[in-house]
């Protein structure tokens, strides 16, 4: 990585001659001369805006953007780099953003992705940081949340996950928490530490209130628990340095939450899963786990799988409320509605529509059920209806899920198939998935649930 921060920073702020920069820096007199006139040209001023670090000064000043073939609107890569590294920001959302601003002469996707690729690999790396093995523990929780549905009331919390990974082997270890307060701090710890099964020599957390009292770059202050957690285990605290991003990395590479990234497909190759591919880019596959519902057959089709998932179409219709409404769910058998009170309304569910993978609303079917409700329960007749919802339910041919490894494929999980119970039943495949994950013996028997129980008919494939 080219030192260009420090050397704007001891020009403008220490100001310092080029020969000291170059002494200090270790840097030629002329390249610095040469930094400062590319800084200059490319109009930045000291001080630098936050976002400005050394990846995109880099590429600001030696111009690492593609040259825009003729009638393109050249996109300003350098500025797509870092917006891609906010939560939530993917490479179509940006190209959105572009192809509007420039009606006419904008890039495709696909193009726009190839030139942004190319871009990226002009980039210097930033200096590898070499890690000896059991040295390093890095410490954070992941960047988004987590949301929780309490099965009981409908609540939804959102939960963090902890993150911790050695810094030389990657070997990482993560767990959802309520909170990052001092106890759940305290606790993961100690899970990893069990985890582990040995303590490392250094523990390295970010600067989170529950670990760090006083973020400083020469002399942090751990808080008193954690510094005692570290006692007791004869380890040492050594706080990740602020702006210091590349100390970061090792946990961020841990654990990555991707919302909004469609995946676009799985590649095989050598009897195994090479790379998701996605929208955002690929990504190299370690062990891949599909669950993407009544999705799944579609995604894992490159991986040459059969997997017999059909999308059952269903319904919520929710009616408003009204005094003398049943207090607890209502099976109506006969006319094959459920009508049950929460969130303050009424809804009503029912129906099951085999339409492969379209989610429309059928209007006539929401009129059914609601006629159908009414049948049973005629004091609901004339009531408004406030909204409708509608969900594919992941529908295998024996009314089984899928849970397990596929012949043929040694890193690959699915977890899908559960039709009407997803949710009822997601606690337990969650950890019969972490089992076979961690090599461990599932706590059920998974072979009536096993993706090799069914055989494609002649021509299905
Ligand atoms: C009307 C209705 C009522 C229900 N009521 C209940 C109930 O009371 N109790 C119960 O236990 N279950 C109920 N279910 C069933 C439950 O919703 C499902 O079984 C459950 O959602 C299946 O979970 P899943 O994770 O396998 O699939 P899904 O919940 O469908 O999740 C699949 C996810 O994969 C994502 N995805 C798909 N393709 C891609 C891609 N290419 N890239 C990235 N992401 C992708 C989708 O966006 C989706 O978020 C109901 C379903 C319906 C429709």
């Amino acid at each position: 990585m080219r030192q260009i921060k420090e050397v704007l920073r001891l020009k403008f702020e220490a100001k310092l001659s080029h020969e000291h920069i170059a002494a200090a820096t270790g840097l030629s007199k002329g390249a610095v001369t040469s930094y400062l006139k590319r800084a200059l040209d490319a109009g930045i001023s000291w001080p630098l805006e936050p976002h400005l670090d050394d990846v995109v000064l880099e590429a600001r000043l030696f111009r690492l953007a593609s040259v825009p073939a003729a009638g393109h609107a050249a996109p300003d890569f350098a500025l797509i780099h870092q917006e891609l590294k906010r939560k939530g920001v993917t490479l179509m959302l940006l190209w959105e953003e572009y192809s509007a601003a420039h009606p006419g002469c904008a890039y495709r996707y696909s193009q726009f992705c190839f030139h942004y690729g190319q871009f990226r690999t002009r980039l210097k790396r930033s200096m590898r940081q070499v890690h000896r093995a059991g040295e390093k523990l890095f410490l954070d929780y992941a960047g988004h949340t987590v949301p929780v549905i309490e099965a009981a009331t409908g609540e939804i919390r959102p939960a963090q996950i902890f993150v911790a990974v050695l810094g030389a082997s990657s070997y990482t270890y993560a767990e959802a928490t309520w909170s990052q307060q001092l106890p759940d701090w305290i606790d993961s710890h100690i899970h990893t530490f069990e985890f582990l099964g040995a303590v490392p020599a250094l523990l390295v957390p970010d600067n989170l209130k529950s670990a760090i009292k006083r973020a400083c770059r020469y002399e942090p202050e751990a808080t008193s628990t954690y510094a005692d957690l570290a006692r007791h285990y004869g380890t040492a605290i050594l706080p990740a340095r602020p702006f210091h991003p590349r100390d970061k990395a090792a946990v961020e590479a841990g654990v990555t939450i991707r919302p909004r990234v469609e995946v676009l497909g799985v590649r095989r190759r050598d009897g195994r899963a090479e790379a998701v591919v996605t929208t955002a880019g690929e990504l190299r596959a370690g062990t891949v786990v599909v669950a993407a519902g009544a999705w799944t057959p579609r995604l894992v089709r490159g991986l040459g799988l059969f997997v017999p998932v059909e999308g059952g179409k269903g319904y919520h219709v929710d009616l408003e409320p009204a005094e003398g409404d049943p207090a607890l769910p209502v099976w109506l058998n006969e006319t094959r509605v459920i009508a049950t009170p929460l969130e303050g309304r009424l809804r009503l569910a029912g129906t099951l529509e085999l339409a492969g993978l379209d989610l429309s609303v059928d209007r006539l079917r929401v009129g059914a059920i609601v006629r159908a409700a009414e049948r049973g329960l005629p004091r609901l007749r004339g009531r408004r209806v406030l909204e409708v919802w509608r969900g594919l339910r992941p529908c295998t041919p024996d009314g089984l899920p899928i849970v397990g490894r596929p012949a043929g494929l040694a890193n690959v999980t699915l977890a899908t198939g559960h039709a009407m119970m997803g949710l009822t039943l997601a606690p337990i495949t969650g950890r019969l998935v972490a089992e076979l994950l961690a090599g461990e013996r599932p706590s059920l028997d998974l072979r009536p649930l096993s993706p090799n129980r069914f055989r494609p008919l002649l021509g299905r494939l």
